[in-house]
């Protein structure tokens, strides 16, 4: 083993990245040492150069979604199945940890991804706490850390092209509770957007409809099934936009309307595109973007809709997510929506091109 490991770190909101070695570090009883072989930058990482998420203990080392290799555990180490996990296995793990199962949010409201004590890879870990982000050679799983060894026939850049986006997605077309044949419109053509394209169709939906932007994301939502797509540059107005879902629902609006634009407009237009008693689902506002105006008679009491929001996901959307992956991975071919993969030293080029829409999905091939 090498004595030092290199990672890049982000310093803090709008500093140049900064290339550092760390001492190459030891499993701990319970834990797991990876080799990276692949780590993705994704919008959250936008976000976090930008100083946009709040408690963000900087220095970090981002990557929160990643896939490696074991090098070593630190004793018996096993997979939800109760399968054993051992050195050489592919595995992702779930990125969130700490979740405390005995507080009011876990206990009481059962709404652990609202947990206090809850943090996340390569977001809300400092790295002088040690490797744990993806951006870096590799990483150490701690004691309690969930790994999902990757399903027979998947590979590591199949469930990187999914990223944040798989659980993202799924847990929004579960808070959507999509019944068969309805008509289902995404806002925002990203990662999270067109995995919640993916899932509703899996979930049973007539028609998936998606508005986004830019032309390259909506091809590629036209490969992975939409029905049509909408190029919100090129549709200048809201009330374009909502003509457009209109025309395809026969004038009533779609029975589902999943918001992952991360714009604050989307949500009162996306009102409007939605049929009365319909469902509305927010998972696109993943950071304060502004306020948005809406008309509480015309868009909630009188549509009598359903609204719902979406923060993060639990380890049971990652592990649904990730078997439909492998099930459904001839059809939806997730390793698509990566055009290009960066080194570790171009880790802010990848945040460049993410930032600019150039790609869907970044990954780092440390
Ligand atoms: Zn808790
Ligand atoms: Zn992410």
């Amino acid at each position: 083993m090498s004595e030092t490991v290199e990672a890049v770190v982000m310093t803090g909101p709008g500093r140049p990245l900064d290339r550092r070695k760390f001492a190459a570090p030891r499993a701990r009883p319970g834990g797991a040492i990876l080799e990276m072989v692949a780590t993705e930058v994704c919008g959250t990482d936008v976000h976090l150069h930008h100083g946009r998420l709040s408690g963000v203990p900087y220095p970090i080392i981002p990557g929160h979604v990643n896939c490696g290799r074991v090098l070593e555990t630190g004793g018996p180490l096993q997979d939800v199945q109760g399968r054993a996990i051992s050195p050489g296995a592919l595995v992702t793990f779930f990125d969130v940890f700490g979740t405390c199962g005995s507080c009011w949010h876990c206990l009481v409201a059962k709404a652990a991804t609202r947990c206090p004590h809850r943090r996340v890879y390569g977001i809300t870990t400092s790295a002088a706490d040690g490797l744990l982000g993806g951006w870096a050679e590799r990483i150490e799983i701690l004691p309690g850390v969930r790994v999902l060894p990757l399903p027979e026939g998947v590979e590591a850049e199949d469930f990187m092209g999914g990223g944040c986006g798989l659980p993202t997605g799924f847990h929004a077309v579960e808070r959507a509770a999509i019944a068969l044949g309805d008509t289902v419109v995404i806002q925002g053509s990203g990662p999270v957007g067109l995995n919640a394209a993916i899932f509703a169709q899996l979930a049973g939906a007539l028609a998936v409809f998606v508005v986004g932007a830019p032309s390259a994301r909506l091809s590629a939502a036209r490969k992975l099934g939409a029905e049509d797509v909408l190029d919100i540059t090129s549709a200048g107005s809201g009330e374009e936009r909502v003509r457009w879902v209109r025309d395809r629902t026969a004038g009533r609006g779609a029975d589902v309307v999943i918001e992952a634009s991360g714009n604050p407009a989307a949500v009162p237009e996306g009102l409007e595109m939605l049929r009365d008693a319909g469902r509305y689902v927010v998972v696109g506002q993943y950071t304060d973007a502004g306020d948005a105006t809406l008309n509480p008679h015309r868009h909630i009491n009188r549509r009598h809709a359903t609204i719902l929001g979406c923060w993060g996901y639990e380890f049971t959307h990652l592990h649904r997510a990730l078997q439909l992956l492998a099930r459904h991975n001839a059809r939806f071919r997730w390793r698509d929506l990566i055009p290009r993969e960066y080194r570790l030293e171009e880790a802010g080029q990848a945040l460049e091109d993410m930032e600019n829409l150039a790609v869907v999905k970044a990954v780092i091939r440390p």
